[in-house]
């Protein structure tokens, strides 16, 4: 994604660039500092279990419209809702996947693992989201938030964006700007989804059961999940964590005569997924067993299988359609306002539409970004390279992938910081997506709760496709946030 020239570059925080002497200065605090709040992950190239870099990090807080950042704040209880109303939606999942399942092997396994379920009934009625929506400005309608997607598995950095908070105050302190710290909104996401995990907890109400992690084999964003884990023993001091991969869980887990998921002789009363959210993570038919012994489980799950399906690209496309939304919102003020944050999404479906799309994309592919149902970066093709990804698709091969418009988002100005890289850093071009963490529990019935939990930045150099903080090109953040008739502060 190249930025365009005349690409509007938002006010900065404070004016750049520093003072070389300053900014080394201040950029070696911040790393320290980074580390030692557990802003922090394993290193993938030099890993050990032992030691851990500073997770990348924008310096100086990026700029966010906060008439946008209020909406994106405003409607994450609407949205949890509009998420929970889908994935209870037999009828809508069925359909809306019925093309998908055809031809990606891993959301038809998922998708079976639901269609067991159904066959047999819910053994548990409630399901917990802990679900994360994903937001650029967009400059072509007075930066208004579009949606990226939305996220119902995994949804992750709300630890780590907690601790950034403090982290770039003490900068701004340092550099003698502590005025515009009232700028930075509070983040309370960690405790906003510990909280969750432990309503869902109590509803499940044996107070010797666990709360179980199902992760990764190795776990590069070991700290994120970590502060999970310690939040919840800090704070509710009687129940544990478990951490296990699926094929522990393969290995010791099994059910109990009510059903109940035991670890050995422990019970599970919520299972929060950090990973089983892309194929690498079934090694093999082993995993997906696991998963389906979850799923038919006692067990409250953090998703559960059709809450997981909900948060796939192609149901996302599909509530984006006109009119869809009505189905799950009663309120025309609602309906309306979370069809404003949708931009254009298009199904890849063998049919009329769904052809027409194709057409219009090898036409004009630098207008897209075209989906496969991946979660986790690195699966999207971008603009000029659309076309001959399509051309080696089979028609109905396309229909696992999904089309949607480009959200063109403005510039900020800044310095992105990185493990081993050179210093001082450089002023580079910045975009950044918001993520808005949002808590939604109950049955197919009833929402028991409904809350919007914090918030998270990635900022991304403006060049990239895509932002990975791990991968590469991405690094963590949090908005400071400017009102459009602010005065010129530097
Ligand atoms: P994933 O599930 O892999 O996170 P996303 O839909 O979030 O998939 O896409 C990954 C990244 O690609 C986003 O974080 C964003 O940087 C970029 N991206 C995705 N959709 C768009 C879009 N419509 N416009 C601009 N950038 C996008
Ligand atoms: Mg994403």
């Amino acid at each position: 994604m190249t930025s365009e020239a005349n690409t509007p570059v938002l006010r900065n925080c404070i004016r750049l660039p520093l003072a070389e002497d300053e900014l080394l200065e201040v950029t070696a605090k911040a790393k320290d500092y980074a580390i030692m709040h557990g802003a922090a992950m394993r290193s993938k190239t030099a890993f050990s279990p032992d030691s851990l870099n500073f997770a990348p990090f924008v310096l100086v807080p990026s700029s966010f419209p906060r008439k946008e950042f209020e909406k994106a704040v405003a409607l994450q209880p609407i949205i949890n809702r509009l998420m929970h109303n889908v994935a209870h939606d037999e009828e809508f999942i069925t359909t809306t996947l019925a093309e998908t399942i055809k031809v990606d092997e891993f959301t038809a396994n998922l998708f079976n693992i639901y269609r067991k379920v159904l066959a047999h009934g819910f053994t548990q009625a409630y399901s917990i989201g802990l679900l994360r929506s994903d937001y650029m400005a967009h400059v072509y309608e007075d930066c208004a938030i579009k949606q990226v997607e939305i996220n119902t598995v995994a949804s992750s950095f709300a630890g780590i964006a907690t601790q950034l908070v403090p982290q770039q105050k003490f900068v701004l302190s340092e550099l003698g700007h502590a005025d515009k710290l009232k700028n930075m909104p509070q983040n309370n996401a960690l405790a906003g989804l510990c909280d969750g995990m432990v309503k869902a907890w109590d509803i499940y109400a044996r107070p010797n059961a666990v709360i179980l992690f199902i992760i990764e084999d190795v776990s590069y964003n070991i700290c994120d999940q970590r502060f999970h884990e310690f939040y919840i023993r800090e704070t509710y001091p009687h129940i544990k964590v478990l951490r296990r991969t699926l094929s522990d869980v393969h290995r010791e887990g099994k059910l109990g005569q009510n059903k109940e998921l035991l670890l050995g002789q422990q019970e599970v009363a919520v299972i929060y997924f950090r990973a089983g959210y892309e194929p690498g993570h079934y090694h093999s038919q082993a995993e997906w067993d696991a998963r389906y012994l979850m799923e038919t489980s006692l067990a409250i799950k953090c998703p559960s299988i059709h809450y997981h399906l909900a948060g796939t690209k192609k149901v996302q496309q599909a509530l984006a359609q006109p009119a869809v939304l009505e189905r799950f919102i009663n309120d025309p003020e609602e309906i309306k306002a979370v069809g404003k944050i949708f931009t254009g999404l298009y199904s890849l479906d063998d049919n009329e539409a769904g052809n027409a799309s194709y057409e219009m994309a090898l036409k004009t592919p630098e207008k897209f970004v075209l989906k496969p149902q991946r979660e986790g970066g690195g699966n999207n093709v971008y603009g000029v390279d659309i076309p001959d990804a399509l051309k080696r698709m089979s028609r109905v091969e396309r229909s696992a992938w999904i089309l949607m418009d480009l959200i063109h988002p403005p510039l900020t100005k800044g310095y992105m910081v990185r493990p081993g890289a050179e210093m001082p850093p450089q002023i580079v071009d910045m975009v950044s997506e918001l993520g808005i963490f949002g808590v939604v529990i109950g049955d197919a019935d009833n929402i028991v709760h409904n809350y919007q939990a914090g918030h998270m930045l990635r900022t991304k150099l403006s060049t990239a496709n895509e932002g990975g903080v791990a991968a590469g090109l991405g690094a963590l953040d949090s908005p400071y946030l400017i009102d459009s008739d602010d005065e010129e502060e530097q």
